[in-house]
């Protein structure tokens, strides 16, 4: 079976968007099982199984092998709209759509996956998706992901990830030239604050940089917080939170 035609839901909620460029909007977010990196230098640990995971806080979203029992195998081409669909029952207006993972993007040539994507674009919502940038969409193929917010999330050296597998240089240029409400959000901490590698990233491009401190608790965002902060003053590039975080910690469906 190719990876396109399977499909796992993880998790589908409504909160608010607590980091980039539309922090603080209400949003339903729709999380997908599986990921192509690993990220252990972010450093979360899990014990699961009887096993020590290490990777980042969306763990139970990327590891296939001991989280998949959890997930949700979609085969029918209602199933997302009526899960979306039920956050909003009470809702009189329309809150912005978070497509998350892992990395959504395994999922974007999915039919159920691109059912889903035109039909809230026909209707007018704001869709956002969160992806690491490493997978690289043909527009001329799918031309309405250009009316997609890619929320580029592209890893740098502190997510422990070898450089040819963490960068795809035709992947960002491709969503850079296509996707104009497109933005850059690196994951960064105190011991880590190069230039170097985002000017080398975001080179191609004239998306906004948004810098985010690392940490999946609040305690830890504030080892970071105020270096990443600063860095950006220095550097010209936009400082953002993690705001569910300072309010909720890691607690699930936040
Ligand atoms: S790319 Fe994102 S979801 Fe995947 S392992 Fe890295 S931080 Fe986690």
């Amino acid at each position: 079976m190719k990876l396109e035609d399977e499909l796992y839901l993880v998790e589908s909620f409504y909160s608010f968007q607590g980091e980039g460029k539309y922090v603080g909007t209400p949003s339903v977010f729709v999380r997908f099982g599986g990921c192509n990196l690993n990220c252990k230098g972010f450093g979360v640990e899990i014990v699961k199984d009887g096993v020590t995971l290490v990777g980042c806080d969306s763990l139970r979203a990327t590891n296939k092998t001991h989280f998949k029992d959890s997930w949700t195998k979609v085969t029918d081409e209602n199933f997302l709209i009526d899960e979306i669909n039920s956050h909003m029952i009470e809702l009189d207006f329309k809150p912005d759509i978070v497509i998350t993972g892992g990395e959504p993007l395994l999922w974007h040539k999915n039919l159920l996956f691109v059912h889903m994507i035109k039909h809230y674009l026909s209707l007018g919502f704001n869709l956002t998706i969160e992806t690491n940038a490493t997978i690289e969409i043909d527009f001329i193929k799918y031309p309405f992901y250009k009316n997609i917010t890619f929320a580029m999330s592209v890893k740098l050296k502190n997510s422990g990830e070898e450089l040819e597998k963490r960068v795809n240089k035709r992947a960002i240029k491709a969503i850079s030239y296509n996707a104009k409400k497109s933005f850059f959000k690196f994951v960064m901490d105190k011991n880590h604050l190069s230039t170097d590698e985002i000017y080398k990233i975001t080179k191609d491009s004239d998306l906004s940089i948004y810098c985010m401190p690392l940490g999946s608790t609040a305690d830890e965002l504030n080892l970071h917080d105020r270096a990443v902060a600063q860095f950006c003053i220095n550097h010209g590039f936009r400082y953002v939170d993690r705001m569910h975080i300072r309010l909720w910690n890691n607690e699930e469906g936040r």
